[in-house]
């Protein structure tokens, strides 16, 4: 199969959908890549690696998506992308599609198969191609809180590990999936005090299983969460109900109580942030001040390490890039019910349950 790799075009995205090792690999597997002249460059992936891993370089994006059988890119299809798309087309990305009537509309009308990397699923029940950029926004959410502590950011002046004879900071950790366990495992790393909270019983007991009393786990309820943020320098927010905004666990009023320069990282701001005083902000951008308490709510903090997250991206999208190659998106889709799970529009019709029924599509 031929796939194609166009760069990125949405506003300050260097993410790719492909590393150069990525390439090596469906090349090995008897496949050709074409990927758009420095669709890599600003994260160091230069067009000699591409060549040199087996790929073609294509001049521009037309030509890629003239020429490929399969389209692999990582943010949502731009609408000029949409209108390169042809009959029969494999698009394999992030789509988002529940909220964007727009884009659907433009992939229903180009008569592709569009799978998305965040309906996939595994038999853990997870969403195995939405997890690497939980685990690197969890982990980020920590350096950011570190440096929005710092008193020149507006933050109370404390070093997360405190030193010898000086107390660590206290991080609290209010949901316990992915982005939260990442975040307490940073946040232990650096030498803090850490606590999370989740309302599920059986994910505190797995964290208690795994980390013994290295991290403190809380059940969340207004109680609990209450007392955290008071005594907290760091509170990060991780929550999510699937499919849902996410419910504001922090008011206005709270902050009143917590200690003046305390960092409020407000990772579920992508499904509206766990705190009311949430807004969210940019890389150029990212913090700002409510009643003394620092907010850092960047709602793509994985664009931040552009790097590192397209290398964890490959790595969990490449095997399902190569059975999509080796089989043909048909027999691929047969074969797997969880990466059947991921197409969301086949040939001009939408295939995805609850994008059908939010945007009123038949399904
Ligand atoms: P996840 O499903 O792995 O974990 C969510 C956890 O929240 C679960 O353990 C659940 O039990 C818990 N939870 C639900 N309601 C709660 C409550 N009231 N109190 C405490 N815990 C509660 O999800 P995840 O992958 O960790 O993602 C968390 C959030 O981070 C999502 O909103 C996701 O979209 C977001 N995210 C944002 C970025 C970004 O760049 N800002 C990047 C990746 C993920």
């Amino acid at each position: 199969m031929l796939i194609g790799v166009p760069k990125e075009i949405k506003n300050h995205e260097y993410r790719v959908g492909l590393t150069p090792s990525g390439v090596r690999e469906l090349v090995a597997n008897g496949h050709k890549v074409l990927v758009q002249t420095q669709a890599g460059l600003a994260i160091g992936f230069t067009d000699e690696q591409y060549i040199q891993a087996g790929a073609s370089i294509a001049s521009n994006a037309e030509e890629v998506f003239e020429r490929a059988e399969m389209i692999v890119k990582v943010k949502e299809p731009q609408p000029v992308e949409c209108r390169l798309l042809r009959p029969g087309q494999v698009l394999f990305t992030y789509l988002h599609l529940a909220p964007d009537p727009e884009q659907t509309k433009l992939l229903v009308e180009s008569d592709s198969i569009a799978i998305a990397y965040e309906t996939v699923t595994d038999e853990r029940g997870g969403l195995p191609l939405l997890a690497p950029m939980s685990e690197v926004a969890g982990r980020m959410a920590i350096q950011a809180g570190a440096h929005a502590l710092e008193k020149a950011q507006g933050g109370r002046g404390v070093l997360l590990g405190g030193v010898p004879g000086v107390a660590p900071s206290k991080v609290v950790v209010i949901g316990g999936g992915v982005v939260g366990l990442n975040a307490a495992r940073m946040a232990m790393g650096a030498g803090a005090d850490v606590t999370i909270l989740d309302k599920s019983l059986t994910r505190l007991k797995e964290i208690d299983m795994v980390f013994g009393g290295r991290i403190k786990t809380l059940m969340s309820n207004s109680a609990n969460i209450d007392d955290s943020i008071r005594v907290a320098d760091l509170v990060i927010g991780a929550v999510l109900i699937p499919g849902a905004a996410a419910p504001k666990l922090v008011t206005r009023a709270m902050l009143k109580s917590m200690k003046p320069g305390a960092v409020l990282v407000d990772v579920a701001i992508d499904q509206g942030g766990c705190f009311e005083t949430s807004r969210a902000t940019t890389h150029q951008d990212p913090i700002y001040t409510v009643d003394g308490i620092v907010h850092y709510c960047v709602a793509n903090m994985p664009g931040g390490v552009a790097r590192t997250s397209t290398q964890a991206l490959t790595n969990a999208t490449l095997p399902y890039m190569l059975e999509l190659a080796n089989k043909g998106w048909r027999q691929a889709l047969l074969d797997n019910a969880h990466l059947r799970n991921g197409l969301n529009i086949c040939r001009g019709r939408v295939t995805h349950q609850a994008v059908a029924k939010d945007l009123g599509y038949p399904y």
